[in-house]
């Protein structure tokens, strides 16, 4: 599977030759990474539509057995919520700020309406609260021989866009276009002064497509960084980036983080079925 002809799924090696190097072992071809148990320690309302949930490791040996390897600044983890039912269930949310030695992390989590999981739990979760993930995985940080770097993203792409720009020398250039719903939804982002953050508000279904599509193209290598909702993802932007400006695969990272009307369950049987229609 390519970002030419699906999106990339966490699970799975990525990016132009780039594997997903967040597990030690393998199961079946599936990384196998290890389980940490994470505590809460403190809940920040961001915005009206973001909450940052800070977390301790419970075992810092543990977490710092996966964490100390993670090179990437995408990098993420897969969380467990027990149900009342007894089943579990998965969600994947990006890994900020893990601090090996103190054994903390970072989630900031899109509050989207009270449907969901993962969503209504960190806008109620409360200090030592204990949840299982595993990871991390990854496979993007941000290209230091690219001539320019093109991040795009909506707000469930925000956590992974702040830790490029946080990553990215002071000398880099380029965009990082962000689509929020409204205004009181911006966020503080620190980025290099050559990186220009554009705030997309617009309520057109293709707003975040439209605004990469009029930034200015800048000359030289440019590596892309997009993620956000699956049909404006890969699309709307894919087409244009790997089509249109015929970027080489090695030079993007491109792929669906959620999907509009689909739970994670649904939206990986949509994957699927895009990756087998696509061959
Ligand atoms: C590698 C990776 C990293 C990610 N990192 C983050 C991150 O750091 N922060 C983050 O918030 N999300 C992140 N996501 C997206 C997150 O995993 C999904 O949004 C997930 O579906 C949320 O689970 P849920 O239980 O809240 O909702 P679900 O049960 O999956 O879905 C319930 C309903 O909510 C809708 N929905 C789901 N997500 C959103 C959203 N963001 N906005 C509006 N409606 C939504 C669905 O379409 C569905 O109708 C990441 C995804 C991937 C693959």
């Amino acid at each position: 599977m390519s970002e030419s002809t699906a999106e990339r799924d966490p699970n799975r090696p990525e990016r132009g030759g780039r594997p997903d190097r967040g597990g030690r072992g393998d199961r079946g071809g599936r990384p196998d990474r290890p389980q940490t148990v994470l505590v809460v320690t403190s809940r920040e309302q961001l915005t009206p539509g973001m909450v940052r949930v800070r977390f301790e490791a419970a075992d810092k040996d543990v977490f710092a057995a996966g964490f100390g390897h993670s090179e990437y600044t995408d990098r993420y983890v897969k969380m467990t919520f027990p149900q009342p039912d007894g089943s579990d269930v998965v969600r994947t949310y990006t890994a900020l700020e893990p601090n090996v030695e103190d054994g903390t992390l970072v989630i900031d989590f899109v509050v989207h309406g009270t449907e969901g999981v993962a969503g209504p739990w960190a806008a109620a979760a409360e200090p030592g609260e204990r949840i299982a993930v595993r990871g991390p995985g990854g496979g993007y940080s941000p290209d230091p021989t690219a001539d320019w770097h093109l991040l795009a993203a909506d707000e469930a792409g925000l956590p992974a866009v702040r830790a490029a720009l946080a990553a990215m020398p002071a000398e880099a250039q380029g965009y990082a276009v962000v689509h929020i719903p409204a205004e009181e939804h911006r966020q503080e982002l620190d980025a290099p002064a050559g990186v220009q953050i554009s705030w997309v508000t617009s309520t057109e279904r293709d707003g975040l497509v439209d605004a990469v599509r009029a930034l200015p193209w800048l000359p030289g290598r440019v590596y892309a960084f997009v993620h956000g909702e699956a049909e404006a993802v890969m699309h709307g932007i894919r087409p244009y980036l790997v089509k249109e400006r015929a970027l080489p695969r090695a030079d993007v990272s491109i792929s669906g983080y959620w999907r509009r009307g689909r739970t994670e369950e649904g939206f990986r049987a949509w994957k699927q079925e895009l990756a087998a229609s696509e061959g």
